[in-house]
């Protein structure tokens, strides 16, 4: 049986097959409003029923007279026709870059194509190119999308993921007799997608822990159940691991299965060349080749202290230079958590976001931000209503209005200003001059080649009135693999012209990369840490881009929304002396 989220974007598929022109996006909002909202769906269902869901962010009436049905009878009438109608699995299919709805309907009306499995024996048969509308190129370019979607299964995105690895370790924690329960690897180093759940605990009550985690609602099959360590599987299909070890080791084994294996390897090498040894169960003396005397581990900071280095923090142990630098006690001072004061891309319902602007600044208050910039698409989007320089004038104003009347909050004019195909932008220069913070990026032509490509970015972002390049490589994780930029070009460029490159929490997005916040960092070009918030819920999306600011080593002078509203205005006066208000 699919999910709530997955029969609500279905029903968006099908309307967009069907030529409506917004039931689509209704749905689309839905189902992602449900997928953010999680068991709380059905909470609020319960208690309220189709009122009460209907106050939830995303959800009109008619939605919610089908969530009613669903939860009622655990079926929707109209979903089962459909379904006999148009048997395509969409959910799998649409997690294919470029294969959008109308595609489907096509493939499935002209090759009978309703799965993978059948669009793969298509495309090897070579039978896509000759669709009208369609080849060579094309069905090229869908097979490389299906590939690169292929490779990234069975990792999940870090948003997904570190929700639930919290929940797990609150729950294990309060079993009494537990003294300590942490996750490690790719999740505790925070790296954009995640493959498995690694779980460490210290505790009286072995056993006791070892019942609860199987027993976990969350679990859908035990692979293991032992003594000292359980693995399971999780209903969305990710492997979670729980090793229970004594207290005076936890340090070792933390640090151990935290890694990444690089850095250990290197940390291996670095004890040996104290004649000591480094593994899962500890540190200890090299006596005549072999183990001797144990050493303190029972925290991370007692091995590093021990071979004579500072800890870095498990964002940056990737096996580089932080071994030198935690060596010579030079690492940098990473970027706190909670540092971003201001949120400076969000979208609105004046184009393709869900909420009003007022319904914004309240989601983005109680989410502790101070101040946020309202950014709109421009009118190159056509098909979301991108706005035009008129309608950008009539949003300042409007905002103008709420400003006079918030407390301790501010927002800010801004602009997500399309870039167009020759690196001119969508609005004219006067109405990006009267702009607090613009914006600009590319969503058009992913495939230029590579010079063509960075020559239209670069021309963008010399633009005088432009702040900030937004997600500045266009890349979808496991969809989209970005534009063929010369980053070193862009980021050149961006130190020339004073642009701040954003860091894009949104999940899938995670762009810039922590390679490219590295060389920017290192370049000395500002960052902006954003959500793309389209829902008042995206703003939890803050801590992800905060983790991928430490991941690329950047501190809190690198990241220009960690000044306070007035701070940054300031900054952005002095940066470009031609505002007017
Ligand atoms: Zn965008």
């Amino acid at each position: 049986m699919p999910t709530l989220a997955d029969i609500l974007y279905e029903f968006s598929v099908w309307h967009e097959i069907g030529g409506s022109p917004f039931k689509p996006r209704a749905y689309a909002l839905a189902a992602e409003s449900v997928t953010a909202l999680g068991s709380d769906v059905k909470d609020t269902w319960r208690t309220g029923g189709v009122k009460a869901l209907v106050a939830l962010p995303g959800i009109g009436r008619s939605i919610a007279e089908k969530i009613d049905e669903y939860f009622r009878t655990g079926h929707i009438k109209e979903y089962d026709m459909m379904k006999k109608r148009f048997p395509v699995d969409i959910t799998g299919l649409t997690r294919i870059e470029g294969l959008g709805p109308k595609h489907l309907a096509e493939l499935y009306r002209r090759l009978g194509i309703t799965d993978l499995a059948m669009l793969k024996r298509g495309l090897t048969r070579h039978e896509i190119r000759s669709l009208p509308g369609w080849g060579v190129k094309s069905e090229e370019r869908l097979a490389k999308n299906l590939a690169l979607m292929e490779r990234s299964s069975g990792r999940h995105l870090l948003s997904e993921i570190l929700p639930m690895a919290d929940d797990i370790v609150a729950i294990l924690s309060k079993i009494p007799g537990v003294r300590r329960c942490v996750y490690a690897g790719s999740l505790r180093r925070r790296q954009e997608t995640v493959g498995d759940i690694d779980l460490i605990a210290t505790t009286d009550t072995p056993a006791r822990v070892m019942d609860a985690f199987v027993a976990l609602p969350l679990v859908e099959a035990v692979h293991e159940k032992g003594k000292t360590r359980s693995s399971v599987r999780l209903r969305n299909g990710i492997d979670a691991d729980l090793r229970v070890v004594p207290d005076e080791v936890f340090g070792a084994t933390l640090q151990y299965f935290t890694g990444d294996k690089r850095h250990n390897v290197l940390l291996r090498e670095r004890a040996l060349s104290k004649r000591l040894t480094l593994n899962e169960y500890g540190l200890f003396r090299l006596a005549k080749k072999k183990m001797g005397e144990r050493l303190a581990c029972a925290t991370e900071e007692d091995i590093y202290a021990r071979l004579d280095m500072e800890t870095p923090p498990p964002e940056i142990r990737g096996g580089g230079d932080e071994i030198e630098a935690a060596w010579t006690k030079t690492l940098p001072h990473l970027l706190p958590y909670g540092s971003v004061k201001g949120d400076l891309q969000v979208q609105t319902d004046w184009t393709d976001g869900s909420a009003s602007i007022g319904d914004m600044v309240t989601a983005a208050k109680a989410a502790g931000l101070s101040y946020l910039a309202v950014t709109d698409h421009t009118k190159a989007l056509a098909f979301i209503h991108g706005l035009d320089d008129v309608q950008v004038k009539k949003q300042g104003r409007a905002i103008d209005a709420l400003n006079r009347k918030l407390r301790g909050f501010r927002v800010l004019k801004g602009t997500e200003c399309d870039i167009l195909r020759d690196g001119g932008l969508d609005l004219k220069d006067s109405t990006l001059a009267s702009l607090d913070w613009v914006g600009v990026s590319v969503h058009s032509l992913f495939n230029l080649p590579r010079k063509a490509q960075t020559a239209r970015v670069v021309k963008a972002i010399a633009n005088p009135n432009v702040d900030c390049l937004f997600h500045p490589t266009c890349r979808i994780i496991g969809k989209r693999e970005g534009l063929d930029l010369d980053m070193d070009e862009v980021i050149a460029a961006a130190k020339k012209h004073r642009v701040a490159l954003e860091i894009d929490a949104y999940p899938d997005r995670s762009d810039l990369r922590d390679i490219h916040v590295r060389a920017a960092v290192q370049a000395g070009v500002k960052l902006a840490i954003d959500t793309d918030a389209h829902t008042p819920d995206h703003f939890r999306f803050i801590p992800f881009g905060e983790a991928i600011a430490r991941r690329g080593w950047a501190t809190t002078a690198d990241v220009v929304n960690t000044k306070s509203a007035k701070d940054l205005l300031a900054y952005l006066d002095k940066k470009r002396k031609r505002r007017v208000s």
